[in-house]
């Protein structure tokens, strides 16, 4: 099939862009939703190779979070996560761990610490001033 190699970078380049766009850390499900709005004939186990491609080449970012299923973030740079356990919504932070704290939990350890992720768990404005 010589029509293969540009059929699935197109569809990669597809899933790319939905993950890069949305701002809502989005399910395998949810960009499937999405693509198959562009590319009819898509199918969910091309989406979900995809994304595990991207995912390995480091252009977007498997994330979960207690009681979700895996989701995937376009955001590549370290950053920190909120929560919503009513909504489900999920809020980008920046990092906010000074390099103090991170250095002295290295040497609490006694290891090199590369990477690390912080999830902060709650409810969101919106939940809260409706519950209000
Ligand atoms: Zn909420
Ligand atoms: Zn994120």
């Amino acid at each position: 099939m010589p029509s293969t190699p540009r059929r699935s970078t197109k569809q990669r380049s597809i899933v790319l862009e939905i993950v890069a766009r949305a701002k809502t850390h989005p399910t395998a499900e949810e960009v499937f939703t999405i693509a198959r709005k562009k590319l009819p004939e898509i199918s969910l186990a091309t989406v979900y190779r995809n994304l595990h491609l991207l995912a390995e080449e480091g252009k977007i970012r498997e994330v979960q979070f207690e009681g979700s299923t895996l989701r995937y973030d376009g955001m590549t740079m370290e950053h920190e996560h909120f929560c919503c356990r009513s909504c489900g919504v999920v809020e980008d932070l920046p990092v906010s761990l000074p390099a103090a704290t991170v250095a002295s939990i290295q040497s609490q350890l006694g290891a090199i610490i590369e990477r690390y992720s912080l999830d902060y768990y709650g409810v969101c404005q919106r939940c809260k001033e409706s519950a209000a």
